[in-house]
């Protein structure tokens, strides 16, 4: 029998699948981008041919093709021994992974009013999957479970009982899988264990979000009641003034409107006016864009305010910890970010910050720098197929 374990992440118009060995180590990957529309297309690492999916595929078509493709692999005999999936969001009722059964599935369709975007994707690959692979164990994976240690000061809102009462509004928190990570390994580089360990995690990708971890729990974060709040992202605006909803309404922009501008054309696209795209950003600033200088300032500043608000939650300091495709690449945004933070006794040095940390164990600060500063490489997909093995074993 073979023993690899199989991810999966089903995004709204896309679709990742990882194979793990049995020593966890990623053996194949692939990625379908653009479903539901006619120029649909695939792609599997190492192969040079992408695969042309029927126009307009669906998850399930998407992952029949690719689940195909893996079978013609050595390092696939066609039965995982687990598969484990990425589910954005776990509400209240998930504090860890789950064995998928009917239960779990009804509980995730009952969270899914609180990420429409999100859940009913993550449900479509879950039961695809089943029925690819009816006597195979499938286990999901929270990106909220993490942030379910929160205290209660720092998830309710400043609104009537009701709100949460009712209708569950609080701070859910997200990319959870992704903070969780940044705990077990900074506390690794550290040479010491997550339990003693108190980091703040910043994770910048296209969706940014930092998380004070206070011996190896989440006790506070900047994504809420969904993965909008917080920080400048790429097509997000994080915080905003929540009057901006009635001014707005004033001026005869619907609701609709108002949440497509938030969601998909505000933060560095909104800013810069060009791209979402950081690194192209980061280079128009360089040739004398204002819009995208401005940009660069507004993430760079927002990002050094909530560094600084993340310490209210904390005893001690070990680490603040950069990942993420900006947070891991970017040695411009995280100088720039921590040269706001002179005050908190945090300084870079420019030769290990230019060289990501690879120098150092992902150390990028200076010897003078009151806390260190990390650079690691996120890595959700393993997260998810450990658990997902520990479970099916368990
Ligand atoms: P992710 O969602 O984690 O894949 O991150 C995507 C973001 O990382 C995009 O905004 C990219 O432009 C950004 N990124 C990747 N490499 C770099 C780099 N060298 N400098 C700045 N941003 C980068």
């Amino acid at each position: 029998m073979d023993e690899s374990i199989l991810v999966v992440n089903c995004g709204s118009s896309s679709l990742k699948l990882a194979l793990f060995d049995r020593h966890l180590q990623k053996t194949v990957s692939a990625l379908a981008e653009k479903l539901n529309r006619p120029d649909a297309v695939a792609h599997i690492s190492g192969d040079q041919e992408p695969i042309q999916l029927p126009s307009g595929a669906s998850h399930k078509k998407a992952l029949h093709k690719l689940i195909q493709a893996f079978a013609k692999r050595k390092s696939f005999s066609g039965q995982p021994i687990a598969i484990g999936h990425r589910v954005v969001h776990g509400g209240e009722t998930f504090r860890e992974a789950a064995l998928i059964n009917p239960e779990t599935i009804s509980a995730i369709q009952d969270c899914a009013g609180l990420a429409p975007l999100h859940n009913p994707v993550n449900l479509a690959g879950i039961k695809a999957m089943r029925a690819l692979f009816p006597a195979v164990p499938q286990i999901a994976v929270f990106d909220t479970a993490f942030h379910q240690t929160l205290p209660e000061r720092a998830y309710r809102y400043a609104l009537p009982e009701r709100c949460y009462k009712n209708w569950g509004i609080r701070r859910y928190g997200f990319h959870g899988t992704s903070h969780y990570f940044m705990a077990q390994e900074a506390a690794r580089l550290l040479g010491k264990t997550p339990a003693t360990t108190s980091i703040i995690s910043a994770h910048l990708g296209n969706g940014c979000s930092i998380t004070a971890i206070k011996n190896g729990l989440s006790v506070d974060t900047s994504m809420g009641l969904t993965p909008l709040e917080g920080l400048v992202m790429g097509t997000r605006s994080g915080d905003v003034d929540p009057g901006l909803f009635d001014y707005l309404a004033g001026k005869g922009v619907s609701a609709d409107e108002v949440h497509t501008m938030l969601n998909n054309e505000s933060g560095l696209l909104g800013l810069s006016g060009q791209t979402n795209d950081m690194r192209t950003i980061c280079e128009l600033a360089e040739h004398g864009h204002a819009p995208s200088r401005l940009a660069v300032d507004v993430f760079c500043f927002r990002l050094a305010r909530y560094i600084a608000a993340m310490t209210a939650s904390l005893t001690h300091l070990d680490a603040i910890v950069f990942t993420g495709g900006i947070g891991e690449n970017s040695p411009q945004i995280r100088s720039e970010t921590i040269k706001h933070l002179h005050l908190m006794g945090l300084e870079i040095d420019p030769e290990l910050n230019q060289h990501h940390g690879r120098l150092s164990d992902g150390r990028v600060n200076s010897a003078d720098s009151r806390f260190p500063v990390l650079t690691i490489p996120t890595n959700e997909e393993l997260v998810i197929a450990r658990e997902a093995g520990r479970l099916a074993s368990a």
